[in-house]
């Protein structure tokens, strides 16, 4: 099957930003708002941002609503009531609706009033089992025992429930991070994120690498513990279904980021948030005030804007299909489709084990553990031959 830009050019999924928190992350550059109280004038803006989408784009085949940020849980009940209700208006049936949340703002009345909502999914960020580790990432809470928090979440949301960790930085035990990970999957947890930490600009963990006070190889080191952390989770009978994503089983896979990497066109509603619709990639203005402000000027709160190139599209979908264990099919980089042959380099890759030979011969490209170790180097080898 050759690659057909218009195939992927239907919007499958749509994000919702919604960046108010607790308190301000020392790892995080979102640009957040610890005032949720102050969040109504925000959620109008989304309605109207909604409307002018509804209005321009065909969202019939909307398949999942992924409400991120931030931390959506920190709204007043009564407004993220409200703003489920507004953005589920006038769509399609979804499939997956997930919310994203920490554990120290998550009540039983609020999982009740996501599972009242039809939430069908949680994404919780625990970032961490030891309160040193947490206390580096700048958290102020302490690591919750993640067991009874599982049970504490099934007794109120019959929906799934996905975790997020980081892997690396002071205070990281990869003992204990793996021990946890083991009891969850046996406690039923369906869905496991896990990012190395890295050094974001406009953070105070990057300040503070610039001020020498942290070592100056703490991403590389957190890139080796996270590969060794992987590798060790598969083992431990969690499902990789992408790079940095393991699930319980493949029911239980993100819907929503699957069919972004699969290529599918992605909208996106709220400060900084990012949409491609027919090859047109656009970020939104990423400060709360300035977005809110262009809506109420009826402008486009865009701040960047580029048009992909047929190449373009196909190298963006090629990566993104590569990071995931379906990999992409044999015939998108066929001497047809590319106008290069590329049976030899191929060829080497299989030699090397980066990808899997038994695939390739059912004309798939899909990597190996060892190949996503190394994937962006990879990857820019076969740009590099296919520009
Ligand atoms: S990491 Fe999450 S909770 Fe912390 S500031 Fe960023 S968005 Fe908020």
């Amino acid at each position: 099957m050759a690659f057909d830009p218009t195939f992927f050019q239907t919007i499958r999924t749509l994000y919702v930003q919604v960046p108010f928190c607790p308190e301000r992350c020392d790892y995080c550059s979102i640009p957040v708002s610890l005032r949720p109280d102050l969040a109504n004038g925000y959620v109008e803006a989304l309605f109207r941002e909604k409307e002018r989408l509804l209005h321009r784009e065909d969202l019939s085949r909307l398949e999942t609503l992924y409400i991120g940020g931030g931390t959506p849980t920190v709204l007043e009940p009564g407004l993220l009531s409200e703003l489920l209700d507004g953005l589920k208006k006038e769509l399609p049936p979804l499939a997956e609706i997930t919310v994203e949340t920490r554990p120290d703002v998550l009540t039983a009345e609020m999982l009740s009033l996501l599972d009242s909502k039809g939430v069908t999914r949680l994404s919780v960020g625990m970032e961490s089992v030891t309160s040193s580790q947490m206390g580096f990432l700048g958290r102020t809470m302490d690591p919750v025992d993640s067991v009874r928090f599982v049970e504490f979440v099934r007794n109120r949301f019959s929906g799934r429930l996905s975790m997020d960790f980081i892997v690396g930085g002071a205070g990281y035990d990869e003992k204990q991070f793996l021990e946890a990970a083991r009891t969850l999957l046996t406690e039923g947890l369906d869905h496991l994120s896990v990012y190395p930490l890295t050094l974001e600009d406009q953070t105070s963990l990057k300040a503070r690498h610039l001020r020498k006070e942290l070592p100056c190889d703490l991403e590389e080191m957190a890139g080796r513990d996270w590969q060794s952390a992987v590798r060790k989770l598969a083992s431990l009978g969690w499902h990789r279904y992408e790079v940095a994503n393991f699930s319980r089983s493949s029911r239980t896979e993100c819907r929503h980021n699957l069919r972004v990497w699969q290529g599918f066109d992605y909208a996106g509603l709220g400060a900084g948030a990012h949409q491609r619709i027919r090859s047109v990639r656009t970020v939104n203005l990423p400060s709360i005030r300035s977005y809110e402000l262009s809506i109420r000027r009826d402008m486009h709160p865009v701040h960047l804007n580029e048009t992909l190139t047929d190449q373009e599209a196909l190298l963006e979908v090629l990566y993104t299909n590569a990071r995931i264990s379906y990999g992409f099919p044999l015939d998108w980089v066929s001497s047809a489709q590319t106008g290069k042959d590329m049976t030899r380099f191929l060829g080497e890759w299989v030699a090397c084990g980066w990808i899997d030979s038994l695939r390739l011969e059912e004309g798939r490209v899909v990597f190996t553990t060892a190949g996503w170790d190394q994937l962006d180097t990879l990857m820019g080898q076969l740009w590099s031959v296919l520009d």
